[in-house]
């Protein structure tokens, strides 16, 4: 038996334990080995029976005088009752429902026993503790399992019991404890002072104290910390040696862009646009990151690098998350390269077989078939898409500049096979430049997101009004609406965000066919936020309503409507939580706010406060918790959506990030990506033995697991 081996082979688990296991990811020895307990139990404290304390949970260790099944006098329930006797004293013990007890407990066996001290009529009594029995041989260095030390106590999900994990796992580490091979290097174990990987490995399951337990958990924390930074930076070193086209600056032709505008270039739009003009000259393709707050005017810059390119003869590739987006972006660019005829194109969703294309500032509406050969041929200059631009069948003539707009909302491999090369230039990699709202430290973007250069847009357009921004409880509720009818009298436009309804949702995260149910879950929420709306609260005013589950058609009709003022309120999922830009909207309301994510929140609010109207976010929350109301209260206080992030990663962890929990990366690790100076040390250790090893040969073990870990992250 090796680590690679299937739990198939164990014969200890049998066929429906299999299953459950298989369901829980676990396929290997080794994923058995790795699945650590969440926490411990200490039971590492035998006291003679006579010292026993009420109401406190201890652990004794004597023999069985007697044992019985009764009914209680309901006769409900059958109790297990037993009298235990060591050489101090005896206690009664209580288990209930549990009548098989007795098969496995008889008169005479010792055994060690862990729970808390209880009294009842029958007066004092130790309340359905964990036990063990003590065979009467070794009962000197007898090694517990279930009582008499720290236990483990293991996520008990898909009905597996942590005493069942214990049993199974515990012959399994006494077999491999002395065998694995240690993928970290001697001497960061040394430098980091780290469990060496066979004592952590017995330590994490079944350590002698619960210091040992922190360190051996330590141990596993750097080491999938440092797996993710050597993945992430060997990706780098990798993309570091691939060419791309290099891209000439040119001047004048930016000044005359900029002069266009229809607004000043704040300071940071300026310097992160030079960065990035800056990257695109150099042969090598530019991975870089545009981390600017709701509103900063990222956008634009984008845009600005976007000519430049495409005047010097090369094709742009532009992909947001949902269609509306991509619409939105679609006008807005066209708009603003208005004066310099680029060939600007839209490749929408599946139902969509019409295209637009804009040329020579008109709209044509082309087949898709027509629209991915001009895209080959090169006759598109921008080609704006959502998801649909990474298929197979879309091919560019001579792409060398990909932009991802909230690229938190795609994965890893969603990025790279946009940027794959298209065979034109012979092995060329285009540029690469993402953009998010979602504003992370430093360290953490570059782990969680690639090794990726970081420009910030840390500026706000000049004269935008801070957006009041208020919680709003049960009995306040009324008097919001009655300003938002206020609100609309005066011609201004609300959004109204609901959050989806949770019942009968299983395991969120995963798989295609969950997240159809999810958007199913959010559509219901929305017609009934809207059924109340336009019938009960405000039947005298024009309510509309998008999610999800309309057709691409419908949803266009509803965001043109209300473009064009003709719905004052418009009820929606969390789709417009991206980029959605509606400057006469001076509303935000938000139903069940705490049910949302800090940032998510904050993003939200960013949709409204696009013009010199004062604007106004109404936080909706029927939660009498105090904790909830405090964590709203971080929105209204929140100066920038850098802080609030922080603030959010503190309390709700980064697997809250959107775009995070797809990555797949391990729990252990997600827990541990809050802790910033271990990202920050794992990501040094791995920059020096990439550095002095890029290739890890002599660092066979770890450069076999790097690649397992990798395969597991992609894969999922
Ligand atoms: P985000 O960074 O959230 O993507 P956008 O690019 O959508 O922001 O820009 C938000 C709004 O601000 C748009 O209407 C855009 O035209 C406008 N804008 C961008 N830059 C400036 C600027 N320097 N001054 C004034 N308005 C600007
Ligand atoms: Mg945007």
């Amino acid at each position: 038996m090796d680590l690679d081996t299937s739990i198939k082979e164990i014969s200890r688990i049998g066929i429906s334990f299999q299953r459950k296991l298989q369901r829980m990811g676990i396929k290997t020895v080794e994923d058995l080995l790795w699945h650590f307990p969440h926490r411990y139990e200490d039971f590492s404290n035998i006291r003679p029976i006579s010292k026993v304390k009420l109401n406190e949970t201890c652990c004794v260790l004597g023999k069985i005088l007697e044992i019985k099944n009764s009914r209680t006098w309901k006769r409900k329930m059958i109790i297990t009752e037993a009298i235990v006797q060591d050489n101090s004293s005896a206690i009664k013990v209580v288990w209930f429902n549990q009548p098989y007890l007795i098969k496995t407990l008889k008169e005479g066996d010792v055994v060690c026993l862990a729970g808390k001290v209880s009294f009842g009529d029958k007066g004092v009594f130790l309340s359905s503790p964990a036990y063990e029995k003590i065979p009467a041989t070794n009962n000197e260095q007898q090694e517990f399992t279930h009582t008499g030390r720290i236990i483990p106590v293991y996520p008990e999900t898909e009905g597996l019991s942590s005493r069942w994990l214990r049993y199974i796992l515990k012959p399994l580490l006494l077999e491999f404890k002395n065998k694995i091979p240690e993928i970290l290097p001697q001497k960061i174990i040394k430098t980091e002072n780290l469990l060496p990987i066979n004592q952590a490995i017995w330590q994490v399951h079944f350590p002698d104290s619960n210091s040992e337990a922190e360190k051996a958990r330590a141990r596993f924390s750097f080491e999938e910390l440092f797996l993710i930074e050597l993945s992430v930076l060997k990706e780098r070193l990798r993309l570091n040696k691939e060419k791309a086209p290099a891209i000439p600056l040119n001047i004048e032709l930016i000044k005359e862009l900029v002069s266009s505008l229809p607004f000043k270039l704040t300071d940071a739009q300026r310097k992160c646009a030079w960065q990035i003009l800056k990257d695109l000259e150099k042969p090598r393709p530019m991975s870089r990151l545009l981390e600017g707050d709701v509103g900063s005017g990222k956008t634009v810059v984008a845009v600005i690098a976007a000519l430049n390119v495409v005047k010097a003869g090369f094709q742009v590739a532009f992909m947001a998350p949902t269609e509306i987006l991509a619409k939105q972006h679609f006008q807005e660019v066209a708009k603003l390269l208005r004066p310099f005829k680029v060939r600007i194109a839209l490749l929408t969703g599946k139902e969509d077989k019409i295209i637009s294309q804009k040329l020579k500032n008109e709209i044509l509406e082309i087949s898709r078939n027509k629209l991915l050969d001009k895209a080959r041929k090169g006759e598109i200059d921008v080609l704006i898409g959502t998801h649909s631009l990474i298929q197979d069948k879309v091919k560019f003539g001579n792409l060398s500049f990909c932009i991802i707009d909230e690229q938190h909302r795609f994965g890893i491999e969603q990025r790279a096979r946009l940027c794959r090369s298209y065979g034109g230039q012979a092995k060329l990699i285009p540029h690469l430049l993402s953009m998010t709202a979602t504003p992370i430290p430093r360290t953490l973007a570059l782990t969680i997101y690639g090794d990726l250069d970081l420009s910030i847009l840390d500026e706000m357009p000049k004269g935008r009004k801070k957006i009041i921004t208020k919680v709003i409880p049960p009995e306040e509720r009324k008097g919001a609406y009655d300003f938002i009818r206020q609100q609309v009298k005066i011609g201004n436009q609300i959004f109204v965000i609901c959050p989806r309804i949770e019942s009968g949702i299983r395991n969120q995260e995963s798989g295609i066919k969950n997240r159809d149910v999810l958007s199913w879950a959010e559509a219901k929420a929305v017609k009934e936020e809207y059924e109340k709306l336009s019938k009960k609260v405000f039947p005298d005013l024009k309510v509309g309503m998008l999610h999800g589950k309309m057709a691409s058609k419908e949803k266009e009709k509803v965001m043109k409507n209300f473009k064009a003022k003709k719905i004052d309120i418009l009820v929606s999922t969390s789709v417009v939580e991206v980029g959605i830009d509606v400057p006469q909207t001076t509303v935000m309301m938000i139903e069940g706010a705490e049910r949302f994510g800090l940032a998510q929140l904050y993003q939200f609010r960013g949709r409204v406060g696009r013009s010199d109207l004062q604007s106004f976010c109404f936080l909706f929350t029927d939660s009498p918790a105090k904790k909830t109301r405090q964590r709203l209260e971080a929105i209204v206080k929140a100066e920038n959506g850098f802080k609030l992030a922080q603030k959010d990663l503190e309390i709700r962890g980064p697997g809250t990030l959107s775009g995070v929990k797809q990555w797949g990366i391990p729990d252990l690790a997600m827990e541990n990506l809050k802790n910033l100076p271990l990202v920050e040390k794992t990501r040094e250790a791995a920059r020096e033995l990439l550095d002095e090893d890029a290739d890890l040969k002599k660092y066979s073990f770890l450069k076999e697991r790097l690649k397992k870990f990798e395969k597991r992250i992609h894969l999922e």
